[in-house]
């Protein structure tokens, strides 16, 4: 529920104070978004250089844009999602690196890190995978795979390979395992771990993902029963307290004192 003006509000405050680059951290591949959702990155990061420009009398302010694709994961109301494929990430990506940089005066102050969809998708089997899945960390190990987590040692074929070896025999496969979406009566392999949120209140938070509802942040409103603070024994501070948690002006005590003549 952060708007693009509150952020075009605070970076104008960052680049009129000095500040001469901003990073911007975004996911692809999310449930339900479309290329266009992607593409509204790029007007975004347009509009940051615009503002830094107004706010600094600068040309040379920066905006660089991080994106990560999207990973489903266990005991969060994404379990059920399917990841998106490695294909689509990719050709999202292409698209918005196109759209940032067809406008040249915004775009060549524009840098984009991404990294590939591929090894995403490995990480989505790692991270949704049941015990099956042992079977194909195991045969990547012995076919030679190690620090798959540096890209110059990363092969998305040997993953694929022994996937199809490991997984098909068994009647399942990568794909089963990362770009389907399941439904709400199929035991997930970990529901028998209890991490304090339950399950079918992760389940209506994923409906709401789907159905674009905002959720409020539950300090300033009534308890939504997630679970967690009867499973861990806590009581979160709720709201409104009356009290200002951090100072919203900066305070000068020098000046205070001078201001009193102390
Ligand atoms: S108050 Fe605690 S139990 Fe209620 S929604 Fe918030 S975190 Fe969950």
């Amino acid at each position: 529920m952060v708007s693009e003006e509150d952020l075009i509000r605070t970076v104008s405050e960052a680049f009129a104070q000095g500040w001469r680059q901003v990073k911007l951290y975004f996911m692809c591949g999310l449930p339900t978004e479309e290329d266009d959702d992607v593409l509204q990155i790029a007007d975004m990061a347009h509009n940051v250089i615009r503002a830094g420009r107004a706010a600094s009398g600068r040309n040379d302010v920066r905006c660089t844009i991080s994106i990560g694709g999207f990973v489903p994961k266990p005991h969060t109301p994404f379990q059920w999602a399917a990841q998106a494929h490695p294909d689509v990430v990719d050709s999202r990506l292409r698209k918005l690196r196109d759209k940032v940089n067809s406008n040249r005066k915004l775009g060549r102050n524009v840098g984009m890190r991404y990294h590939d969809g591929e090894p995403s998708l490995i990480e989505g089997l790692l991270a949704r995978g049941d015990r099956r899945v042992g079977r194909v960390i195991e045969r990547v190990w012995r076919e030679g795979g190690r620090f798959d987590g540096w890209s110059e040692h990363f092969s998305y074929p040997r993953w694929v390979d022994a996937s199809a070896a490991e997984l098909e025999p068994l009647g399942v496969s990568l794909e089963w395992f990362t770009t389907r979406e399941r439904d709400r009566d199929e035991v997930l392999p970990w529901d028998h771990l209890d991490s304090g949120l339950e399950r079918d209140w992760l389940w209506d938070d994923w409906q709401d993902a789907l159905a674009g509802r905002e959720q409020d942040d539950c300090r300033w409103t009534p308890c939504f029963d997630c679970g967690v603070c009867p499973a861990t024994g806590t009581d979160i501070e709720v709201g409104p307290s009356g009290t200002t948690l951090l100072p919203l002006t900066v305070v000068n005590p020098i000046r205070g004192n001078a201001g009193t003549g102390g």
